[in-house]
């Protein structure tokens, strides 16, 4: 079972990846966006760890509705609000449970990835951190590194695909051959899972 310290682990776990890849991830952005998604999610993720080293939030639920609210604050663009979503509607998802089973997060994020699309207006497809969430979401059933590697493998698959939402849209054909940066984070994001189980 997932407990708290577990949906800790995983906030803090996203956070230094983040920070270790975020000159990637602005490099893939100054490629198809505006050059600012490493440095977004960093300061967004940053505001998280420490939000949860300050209140001490004791149910899974309520540590993901913190993070999401965090998010939401103090990233600017499409991805605080996307991001702030996933987490936020997630956490609601789990309620007010002390542990989770791993099918209960899966369903939890089926729902969060469910907001995610609502907000943007995003389907699979359409090169978009959609295309690492919801393969991740269907092979959590399968596990921790089962997600991770959907994850790793749908980011992936953004490099051919022409954007049909967000800023990198605009670009047309030309955003052709670029992997999505917002599908790559969203991949440390489901990967941070394995290193949070990990303890
Ligand atoms: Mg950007």
């Amino acid at each position: 079972m997932l407990d708290a310290d577990f949906f800790r682990r995983w906030m803090a776990a996203t956070a230094a990846s983040v920070h270790r890849e975020a000159d990637r991830l602005t490099a893939l952005d100054s490629a198809i966006g505006d050059a600012d998604h490493g440095s977004n999610l960093q300061r967004g993720f940053t505001a998280v760890r420490s939000a949860l080293e300050k209140e001490a939030q004791d149910t899974p639920g309520a540590v993901l509705t913190l993070a999401g609210r965090q998010l939401i604050s103090t990233v600017g663009g499409a991805s605080g609000p996307l991001y702030g979503t996933l987490l936020r509607r997630t956490g609601k998802a789990l309620g007010d449970a002390a542990e989770v089973s791993t099918e209960q997060l899966a369903e939890a994020l089926r729902a969060g990835v469910d907001g995610v699309m609502a907000l943007g207006g995003a389907a699979p497809g359409d090169k978009t951190m959609i295309d690492a969430l919801a393969p991740a979401v269907d092979a959590l059933a399968d596990g921790f590194a089962a997600a991770r590697a959907a994850a790793e493998e749908g980011a992936v698959a953004t490099t051919p695909l022409q954007a049909r939402k967000g800023r990198a849209s605009y670009l047309g054909e030309r955003s052709i051959g670029h992997q999505d940066p917002g599908a790559t984070s969203s991949a440390l994001l489901i990967a941070a899972l394995e290193e949070a189980a990990e303890g």
